[in-house]
């Protein structure tokens, strides 16, 4: 493995894959020799032990993460006529979920310092039609369970849980996908857990909605050619369940060197706070699984186009995620959200900066993103 004596790659996956690449061609060469490529027998295998990985009796394997939310949330009887609220500020898949579900999205602010979502702002956007809750555990940080479930108990909401960014991930003594009636996972290929190619999950306690759900994945068939639903055809490859099932006992590890990196920046990083360069706060101790490393930028005098510009300059790679919140997408603007509407999700939208993040990053690698930091204001307070 070659990695560049100067740069710092924003994302490198070979680091996970060289040392299981032998398990994962005899997986891949197992199916092939079988030939169940569509809900074979590693589907049903990965399905059953990544339920138990996040504490959870049922998994149902589905083609992405984005169909996941879109049947979880069917499965759950989420649909037309329905106000699910959703965080401003998430990856887009999140609200196509919802829409494609047939619900209405309510979109809320979030909380400036942790990015996710407002519960206190859900509270202000509850109606009568209000029928769930639709939490993002956004770059790896679970929506506080506790807080999630006593606001479920008193306006008598489903929680659905987005866990697309948070594999693994514990807060208060709960897994992320363990604390709603069920949970979306994707399985993109940088997400902790990546398939090599597009997969996801829904996980749930609910015995009926998993079944609803291998109906519904399966056009609506849940034995073949009697369609009692108005399913579809999104189901997980079996090919993409053979790799899974090499990389999911790896999980837990490489979420920890995802974690140590994190504390490692975090230290690094802590003098710059006089500069307005801060990490996004975790509130969860050792139970962020640090999807993505995010800081907010430029509070102060320096903004993040200039430390952007200035990282790439030596070959650091960053990411902004995400540089538009969803009520101010042009696809979107028929929900009648206007700029002003969600300020903190708009504030971080200009602030964010996502440093390199990922098992197997370095502590040199990490020095030098924080060094070539530091160098931009040290060579602005000399030229002041
Ligand atoms: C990646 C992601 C999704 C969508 O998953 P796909 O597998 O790409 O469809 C949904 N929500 C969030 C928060 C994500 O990060």
């Amino acid at each position: 493995m070659t990695r560049s004596v100067t740069g710092v790659p924003f994302v490198d996956l070979q680091f996970v894959h060289q040392p299981i690449q032998d398990q994962i061609e005899e997986a891949v060469r197992t199916v092939l020799q079988r030939g169940d490529f569509i809900l074979g027998q590693a589907v049903t295998e990965f399905e059953t032990a990544f339920a138990a990985a996040c504490g959870v009796p049922y998994g149902v394997g589905v083609a992405c993460g984005t169909d996941a939310i879109a049947l979880g949330l069917k499965a759950c009887g989420i649909g037309a006529g329905d106000e699910v609220l959703v965080p401003a500020n998430t990856f887009i898949a999140t609200l196509i979920g919802v829409l494609h579900a047939g619900a209405t999205p309510i979109l809320v602010d979030c909380d400036p310092d942790t990015a996710l979502v407002d519960l206190a702002a859900a509270e202000r956007a509850v109606t009568p039609r209000t029928k769930a809750i639709l939490p993002v555990h956004l770059y790896g940080q679970m929506v506080s369970p506790q807080q999630l479930l006593d606001f479920a108990e008193t306006y008598n909401l489903t929680i659905f849980e987005d866990a697309a960014q948070a594999h693994l991930a514990e807060r208060e003594g709960y897994k992320a996908g363990s604390v709603g009636r069920a949970a979306a996972f994707s399985f993109y290929p940088s997400k902790n857990l990546g398939a090599a190619g597009n997969g996801g999950i829904v996980v749930t306690q609910d015995e009926a909605v998993a079944q609803k759900l291998r109906s519904l994945r399966n056009y609506g068939a849940p034995q073949k050619y009697i369609h009692h639903d108005l399913g579809t055809n999104s189901r997980l490859d079996t090919m993409q369940a053979a790799i899974l099932n090499v990389k999911l006992p790896h999980l837990a590890d490489w979420n920890r060197q995802r974690y140590e990196a994190a504390r490692y920046y975090d230290t690094l990083l802590q003098p710059l706070k006089e500069w307005g360069i801060e990490p996004l706060e975790n509130r969860s101790g050792s139970g962020h699984v640090y999807h993505l490393y995010v800081i907010r930028v430029g509070e102060l005098d320096i903004d993040r186009s200039a430390v952007a510009d200035a990282l790439a300059s030596q070959g650091i790679q960053t990411g902004i995620h995400y540089p538009l919140p969803c009520h101010l997408q042009p696809a979107y603007r028929h929900l009648g959200y206007k700029a002003g509407d969600f300020p903190h999700a708009e504030m971080l939208c200009d602030r964010i900066l996502s440093l390199p993040m990922f098992p197997g990053l370095t502590a040199t690698e990490i020095d030098r993103v924080v060094e070539a930091i530091v160098s931009i204001f040290k060579r602005k307070l000399s030229a002041a």
